[in-house]
């Protein structure tokens, strides 16, 4: 079995001596505790990734610290075809709550996959009404062949966005209770974004936190929401609200899942592909420019090697900064403006990625705006997009009025003051920052809104 594990060596450099007031960044063991520093909560600093390299610099002192991540990248391109059954591990570093993300085909027909990670005898595994028939017969198989000392039992949910609530989420805990599951049980989420983030948040609370696997089905599952432990539902006033930092034992991707996936949710999970190659990963993104067709067509090399470097570049910055002090942050590129699209339309209307996709040009606009990037940058942004079949604008009822109203309560606004994630300089570089200026914002949302 290959492992891609990524390890740090990070160097520092600051243009100024570092004061009592600045995060100390030196060593590989204090990269954790540098970014968990509440500092990189205040909206005066900026976060600002040139590649793999991170910056934190502050207005008021003038001071900027640097530290470079350099993981060495094992593929540069999809030359194997993957070996069913056999798979390639990416490996999330966090210390005592690290975990493998099993990337192949096939990997649901081998059962010591899953089990090593079980614990207890009692599992539930939370789904949807439209995955269950698909796939749970053969999860229940896996997590029980040679093992008759497993039970599984199941819940299965509504499908859809728009049930990402509160009363399902106590669908999950009223199954948990009436089977009587123990603190030695594990939740297992098999399905999409929306399964994964409500099966994590319920094991996260679930007698103070359960044991929980992660089987991503789709796209958007398998290249992000699988990774990094965030868990969570939404509130009528804004998307994931209300959740919890709660990392998986274990995320098994199984790419055949995705033979049963409908186009448009596939296309939408390419959203979250382009926006690594935007914000750190240049060479990924024009890689995406020259296999888009193939991703398209379902190509499984050109699908497991998408996978495969997205989730490389999740669990680099996840890594780093696990509870989003601020490089995190970086993940979220036009999110922001998407989330308002998303809230203020309905749930399910506009699928995640359509509307990140659509956000990110919004984003994209803004730092071509502010003269941060060159034009060719927002040429490239819109063919990609067009080329995965992805909206480059908002829906046509979006007011300014609704973008503002959503876009205030954004986990992202800090002391009053909105923070976005731009692109800044040659492709593959971005700022995470509050530092801009508001009227190019204004001008950015006039320009694709009607009103
Ligand atoms: P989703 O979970 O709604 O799944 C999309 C649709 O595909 C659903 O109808 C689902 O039933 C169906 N489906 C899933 N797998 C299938 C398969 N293999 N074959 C056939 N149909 C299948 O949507 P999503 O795009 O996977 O996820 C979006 C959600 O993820 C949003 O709620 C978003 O907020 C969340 N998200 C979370 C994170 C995170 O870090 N936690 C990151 C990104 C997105």
């Amino acid at each position: 079995m290959a492992s891609t594990a990524s390890h740090f060596s990070l160097s520092l450099s600051t243009n100024q001596t570092a004061s009592p007031a600045t995060p100390k960044l030196s060593t590989k063991s204090s990269h954790l505790h540098c970014f968990q520093s509440s500092q990189f909560l205040s909206p005066r600093y900026s976060i600002e990734l040139t590649g793999k390299c991170v910056s934190v610099s502050t207005a008021v002192q003038g001071r900027s610290l640097k530290v470079c991540a350099n993981s060495a990248q094992v593929m540069d391109q999809f030359t194997t075809k993957a070996e069913h059954g056999v798979p390639t591990i990416v490996e999330v570093d966090l210390g005592s709550r690290s975990y493998p993300i099993y990337i192949g085909s096939g990997l649901l027909d081998k059962p010591e996959l899953l089990q090593r990670h079980v614990h207890g005898k009692r599992v539930l595994v939370v789904t949807n009404n439209t995955i269950a028939p698909l796939y749970l017969d053969k999860v229940a198989d896996a997590l029980t062949r040679g093992n008759p000392n497993i039970s599984v039992d199941n819940v299965i949910l509504p499908d859809g966005e728009q049930y990402k609530d509160m009363d399902t989420l106590m669908k999950v805990f009223d199954k948990a209770t009436e089977s009587r599951l123990d603190r030695r049980c594990t939740f297992v989420a098999l399905g999409g974004g929306v399964i994964g983030d409500m099966c994590g948040f319920a094991a996260a609370a679930f007698l103070r936190g359960v044991n929980f696997i992660q089987i991503p089905t789709t796209v958007m599952a398998q290249v992000d929401s699988s990774v990094g432990g965030k868990t969570g539902i939404n509130h009528p006033r804004g998307k994931n609200l209300i959740g919890a930092f709660y990392q998986p034992q274990c995320v098994l991707i199984d790419t055949d899942t995705l033979n049963t996936l409908p186009d448009r949710e596939l296309a939408s999970g390419f959203a979250e592909v382009i926006k690594y190659g935007l914000i750190r990963d240049a060479q990924f993104f024009e890689w995406q420019e020259k296999n888009m067709q193939a991703l398209m067509a379902r190509d499984p090399s050109a699908l497991a090697y998408a996978i495969k470097r997205s989730c490389e570049n999740k669990a680099e910055v996840v890594s780093l900064d696990e509870k989003e002090s601020g490089l995190r942050a970086t993940l979220n590129l036009g999110h922001t403006f998407g989330h308002a699209i998303e809230t203020s339309v309905g749930y399910g209307h506009w699928l995640h990625g359509e509307a990140v996709a659509a956000g990110m040009v919004m984003a994209v606009d803004l730092s071509h705006r502010l003269g941060w990037i060159d034009d060719s940058i927002v040429q490239r942004v819109h063919a990609i997009l067009e080329q995965a079949n992805l909206p480059t604008a908002p829906p046509e009822n979006m007011t300014v009025d609704m973008f503002k109203s959503v876009m205030a309560v954004d986990k992202k606004v800090a002391d009053g003051l909105l923070r976005l994630i731009l692109l800044k300089g040659s492709l593959g570089n971005c700022v995470f920052t509050g530092d801009y200026d508001r009227k190019a914002l204004d001008t950015t949302l006039h320009k694709f809104c009607k009103s």
